[in-house]
């Protein structure tokens, strides 16, 4: 028997939805949806410097007026902090991992590749980071399901990266990756702004014995000045009174329909419709912008 495929949206509580995040999550709900899976919900509120009061609330509120029900209960990563723990230690039991000191000026004079500094001076951990060693020639290769063969060289592009940070939190590609393997996930869907994470989070995957889900990344929505709809630009939260618009222009954007396809259906009608529809290949690979028609393929 096949295994049941498992998606997941694994959104950051540090604002509301906004247009982007609402297309990361519907693409994810639609690709598991379309191969009978589940689709789970991740809450990654982990930085509380980063969170914003009340933003976990309204994304889930935002998920429902949008149709997108999850399976189980959402996990929240701010239970999950002794899970990631034991695998801090166990990495830094094998020798996999080290504690460094260096501070973020040092790091940034090396032009952002890690030098491997710390690797032998025996550190302990109180203060201080851990990284986790990259072999030498470390070159991740994966197919992504809408941007094709892809290739990273670690060593070229961090080098050892950091897995648990000075200030006593631990990193987001350590938690993603041992959460994504607790809840098996098969098919990670989401913005192409993490695409140059996924080499970490394999090579994590790998040295932990853990399963490689298969990765797809959606383009990231440009504004209308071409920017990249996000909270640093300062995207505007997605506007739920009329949240059917919101996923038929959404629908359009990631190829799923076309302008006509949708007329007069309500939400739960057009995502019944899309998951039959769903097909990876019609995702554009290219940033868009979020009127729909104006994207190229
Ligand atoms: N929590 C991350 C974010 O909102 C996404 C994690 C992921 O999808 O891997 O940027
Ligand atoms: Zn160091």
């Amino acid at each position: 028997m096949a295994t049941p495929s498992v998606g997941r949206f694994a959104p950051s509580p540090t604002g509301p939805l906004h247009f982007g995040s609402l297309l990361a999550a519907l693409a994810s709900y639609l690709d598991a949806r379309a191969r009978g899976g589940q689709w789970l919900v991740r809450m990654e509120d982990i930085d509380p410097p980063r969170e914003m009061p009340g933003a976990a609330a309204t994304i889930l509120r935002q998920l429902e007026q949008h149709g997108l029900e999850w399976d189980g209960d959402v996990l929240f990563q701010s239970t999950r902090f002794a899970a990631y723990e034991a695998v801090i230690d166990q990495l830094l039991a094998s020798g996999q991992a080290y504690c460094c000191s260096c501070s973020r000026q040092r790091i940034q004079s090396l032009g952002g590749v890690y030098d491997g500094h710390c690797r032998h001076r025996n550190m302990t951990r109180q203060g201080n980071g851990v990284r986790l060693m990259v072999p030498p020639a470390t070159t991740i290769e994966f197919d992504d399901l809408f941007q094709g063969s892809q290739q990273q060289d670690l060593n070229r592009d961090q080098g050892d990266f950091v897995i648990h940070r000075r200030d006593g939190l631990p990193a987001y590609q350590l938690a993603v990756s041992v959460d994504d393997a607790f809840q098996g996930i098969s098919h990670v869907i989401r913005g192409s702004d993490l695409l140059d994470s996924t080499g970490r989070q394999i090579f994590l995957l790998n040295t932990l014995g853990r399963k490689v889900p298969v990765y797809g990344h959606i383009p990231v929505a440009l504004n209308a000045g071409g920017q990249k709809l996000s909270k640093q630009n300062l995207a505007p939260s997605l506007d739920t009174r009329d949240p059917a618009d919101n996923l038929r222009t959404a629908l359009l954007w990631l190829g799923v329909a076309r302008e006509g396809d949708l007329a007069g259906l309500s939400v739960a009608q057009m995502l019944h419709w899309a998951v039959s529809q769903w097909d990876a290949t019609q995702v554009p690979r290219h940033p868009g912008t979020a009127a729909p028609g104006v994207y190229q393929h």
